[in-house]
């Protein structure tokens, strides 16, 4: 049985569980330490990212979300979600520091900054996502390019983690939830 949890402090929560209801999975507003003790999986949605660091220690769930990362447990992090889940933000430590990369907040100009884009992935695959003061992903140590809009990557992999700078949720685009539910059966 697929249960995923969205976090649900602050952001976009909503769609994402409306995409894995239509994908035929459950999903859970997940707010406590007893909702992660439920769910085989995690989306941390985008919204902003500050504030969701703030909850997370005031909500005291930094150190669950840690250990189930470390445990294996796939997760998504979807734009401030990418950033959260980053090593690297603006130069400075990032908040959970287990994705090898380096993000730079709003750092689109006109192109990415607020809109859809085709996002290809590393299938073939072309889906719309709506890209929201995104952040730009400048470099992605020992993690794996899976999605881009040009030249440009926007989604990464490592092991059990995925990330986006992207919505998937606002456009319905369902390739990165797909392969988190993979994921999660082949845990
Ligand atoms: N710019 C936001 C931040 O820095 C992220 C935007 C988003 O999640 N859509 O947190």
């Amino acid at each position: 049985m697929v249960t995923v949890g969205v976090l649900a402090l602050q952001g976009g929560v909503r769609e994402h569980l409306q995409l894995l209801e239509s994908l035929g999975v459950d999903g859970i507003a997940v707010k406590t330490e007893q909702d992660l003790e439920t769910i085989s999986g995690l989306i941390i949605p985008g919204g902003e990212s500050t504030t969701i660091s703030k909850l997370l220690k005031e909500f005291n769930l930094n150190n669950a979300i840690l250990n189930k990362i470390s445990n294996g447990m796939p997760i998504l992090g979807t734009c401030a979600g990418l950033i959260l889940l980053s090593s690297k933000v603006d130069g400075d430590e990032g908040h959970f520091k287990v994705l090898d990369c380096s993000v730079i907040r709003n750092a689109y100009g006109a192109q990415l900054a607020s809109g859809e884009a085709l996002v290809s992935y590393e299938n073939g695959d072309e889906e719309k996502a709506a890209f929201i003061r995104a952040p730009k992903i400048s470099s992605i140590g020992d993690s794996r390019a899976i999605a881009w809009v040009g030249d440009e990557i926007v989604g990464i992999q490592k092991g059990n983690i995925l990330a986006a700078s992207f919505h998937p949720e606002l456009t319905n685009s369902t390739t990165l939830h797909r392969k988190l539910i993979e994921l999660i059966k082949a845990n």
